[in-house]
């Protein structure tokens, strides 16, 4: 089973820019369990195990945000207008579930407004593609003025209502915002779990802000870090529902290798350090190519150059209101990271340059 913290952790509301929450809760966590907690100035937050050592500096990282959308306007009969925070298509978000999140964390219900067939019945207009900005949320205001008083204001942050459920098999759970507190929970964990005595690097485990809107978090996060070494550990599409290839991704088959994607091309050394430690200790992975990019794009460019590498884990239905996450695939990503973790020295390092 999974740890509790997971499901903390997807409730919280943090669309991009607006993370404090999972910030906070991750702060908390973090303090008793690691020498320093440092956080840069857009929000990204990571603990310091075994500060000062001469070893590398290795950093671990999932992304605090997840898509959502932003309130825009108020109509006169009091809908409100949204845009997108991050890449989520307006056909996902008909006639869903939503709250309108306010400054003190309130939560103000509300629905995605579509039109029954009784309307439109008898048109013979066909409906041109739902773009994301037509989309109003429905609030059960009567006027705008209503909206306002009940608390709507532009700018606050619009995060899909969420109904976290395992299935009946007990092996999956579908939930919003896996995609990535997947990741956060993940360096909790690790922070949790790792003594001083463990490692022979310098380890900073944490979470980064605004990935989703272009991996903006990663660059700052990299520069406050300065890394050696850097592992992105975030949730990928897998379309095995959708009858996928064998790179595509499929649950329940083991941590993703994304051994390609648009922004980076893994790191040949640290490809091939990672499937040695995972043969040498029986974890399940899966060749991934993605057509995304994660933040260990970000960091690689950051310096002289960071050895990269994202291990992913296996998600369908990420990007829109809900998702689906195997806890098997968990234990695996759990594994090959605890693994990777503590072989991290100087040699190590200097053998998977060596292997560029
Ligand atoms: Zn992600």
């Amino acid at each position: 089973m999974m740890d509790k913290l997971y499901r903390d952790l997807v409730d919280l509301p943090g669309a991009p820019s607006f993370e404090k929450p999972i910030r906070d809760y991750m702060r908390e966590f973090l303090t008793p369990h690691v020498d320093e907690i440092i956080e840069d100035k857009l929000g990204s937050i990571f603990g310091v195990i075994n500060k000062g050592s001469k070893g590398p500096k290795v950093m671990i990282a999932g992304h605090m945000d997840e898509v959502g959308a932003i309130v825009t306007g108020i109509n006169k009969v009091g809908l409100i207008q949204i845009s997108n925070l991050g890449g989520v298509k307006g056909e996902v978000y008909l006639s869903q579930h939503f709250d309108i999140i306010c400054d003190d964390l309130g939560k103000i219900p509300g629905v995605t407004a579509s039109k029954p067939p009784h309307l439109t019945r008898g048109s013979t207009e066909v409906p041109p593609q739902l773009k994301f900005t037509d989309l109003l949320i429905d609030i059960g205001a009567d006027s705008k003025e209503h909206a306002i008083e009940l608390g709507v204001k532009i700018g606050q942050q619009v995060i899909s209502r969420n109904d976290y459920t395992v299935s009946k098999d007990g092996k999956k759970i579908f939930s919003k915002a896996w995609d990535n507190r997947f990741g956060c929970g993940m360096s909790l964990e690790i922070a949790r779990d790792t003594k001083k005595d463990d490692l022979q690097c310098e380890l900073f485990v944490g979470a980064t802000v605004q990935e989703e809107v272009g991996l903006r978090g990663a660059q700052t996060a990299a520069h406050l870090v300065k890394p050696d070494v850097f592992i992105a550990i975030d949730c990928s599409p897998c379309a095995d529902s959708f009858e996928g290839d064998e790179i595509s991704g499929k649950i329940g088959n083991g941590f993703l290798l994304r051994f390609l994607d648009p922004s980076a091309i893994m790191h040949q050394g640290m490809k091939k350090f990672i499937i040695e430690t995972a043969e040498k200790n029986d974890i399940k992975y899966q060749y991934y190519q993605s057509k995304g990019g994660t933040d260990a794009a970000r960091v690689q460019l950051s310096q002289s150059g960071v050895l990269v590498a994202t291990i992913g884990m296996p998600a369908r239905y990420i990007h829109s209101t809900t998702s689906m996450i195997s806890v098997d695939d968990y234990a695996e990503v759990k594994k090959i990271v605890y693994a990777i973790i503590r072989m991290f020295n100087e040699e190590t390092l200097e053998e998977i340059k060596r292997n560029v």
